[in-house]
């Protein structure tokens, strides 16, 4: 694999940002994480396209990162490209008569709901609070254990690697709590999602008391990852580790919340290391304590 080629074929050549050596701990919501070998910050479609080719071309294992709000990065960084999509992807239209929105993978969770509830389109309550892009959120399935985007998904396209642009009815893709049926390499560009017009003060009301209840059981004063694991049938994880007495447990700088044991929060100068230790502490403990046998939400890069 060369780095060094790909950093030089595409370097100038693509509409894109092209970094070596970019610290990870930049780029997630954990503020943590060492250097990414390769870093491109892709603003057009025609520039990820090509990214990906020399990358393949080159041998180059890439991923692609949106907020980095789910992810752990390595202390040692990652030693193939993280890819980010920007502009062109951060594009948005909203229908109100049709009552759908279309975005790209780029544009902030955030935006897209505040917009979708000014427009007066409910359906996406269940983001409010939820850091990120949505492709991070789509790739993710993100929502609440009960409710989840990929129930919204209209259509949706991607890049297929090697064979080009692909679009998706939404009820073609399997969505669940945390997980899709996408395949891994597929790169999500933007989607169409279906939604329902409503009142726009009770869709505020709504987001409202959702995020006050965010408030109220998260730790958001600290960086995290938001939870660890994914919740197991009719269980909570937090309440699962909370029964082991692990709250407040600390490894350096990492902690497993006194307010939420779900998250484990960077207290200052948290290292990846850290973060896993607390993640094998909390998964072993359950599994000897109730026998059950907790899945990571977190995404693991570079490790
Ligand atoms: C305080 C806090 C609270 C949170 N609360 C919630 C919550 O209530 N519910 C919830 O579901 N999540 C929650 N999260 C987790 C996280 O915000 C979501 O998973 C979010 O959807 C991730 O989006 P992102 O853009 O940051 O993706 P990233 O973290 O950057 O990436 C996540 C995964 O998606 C992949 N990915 C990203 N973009 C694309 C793309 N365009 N194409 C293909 N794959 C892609 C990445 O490769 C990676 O595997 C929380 C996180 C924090 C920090």
């Amino acid at each position: 694999m060369s780095v060094f080629n790909a950093y030089m074929s595409l370097s100038g050549a693509i509409d894109a940002e092209v970094l070596r050596d970019e610290r990870l701990s930049r780029r997630t919501s954990y503020r943590i994480g060492g250097p990414a070998a390769l870093m491109v910050v892709a603003h057009s479609y025609e520039a990820l396209a090509k990214a990906v080719s020399v990358l393949t071309a080159e041998h180059v294992e890439w991923v692609i990162l949106g907020k980095g709000s789910n992810v752990l990065a390595s202390d040692e960084g990652y030693r193939g490209c993280v890819i980010l999509l920007d502009d062109e992807f951060s594009r948005m239209t909203i229908d109100a008569e049709d009552a759908t929105v279309t975005a790209g993978a780029g544009v902030a969770l955030s935006r897209l709901v505040n917009d979708a509830m000014k427009a007066g389109l409910s359906g996406l309550e269940c983001c409010v609070g939820i850091p990120g892009t949505l492709g991070g959120a789509l790739s993710m399935d993100a929502g609440t254990r009960r409710e989840w985007i990929g129930r919204r998904v209209r259509d949706l396209v991607v890049l297929r690697p090697g064979e080009g642009m692909h679009r998706y009815s939404g009820d073609e893709v399997e969505w669940g709590y945390r997980c899709t049926s996408l395949p891994g390499n597929e790169i999500i560009l933007e989607a169409t999602l279906a939604l329902m017009p409503a009142e726009r003060a009770a869709i505020a009301a709504d987001m409202d008391a959702r995020l006050r209840r965010r408030r109220q059981v998260q730790p958001l004063t600290l960086p995290s990852c938001g939870s660890v694991f994914r919740n197991p049938p009719e269980r909570s994880a937090g309440m699962l580790i909370q029964a082991c007495d692990l709250a407040g447990t600390t490894c350096g700088g990492a902690q497993i919340s006194e307010e939420h044991c779900n998250f484990i929060v960077n207290r200052g100068g948290a290292t990846a290391a850290d973060v896993v230790t607390l993640i094998q502490r909390a998964h072993d403990a359950v599994l000897e304590r109730h026998g059950i046998d907790l899945s990571c939400e977190v995404k693991l890069l570079g490790f």
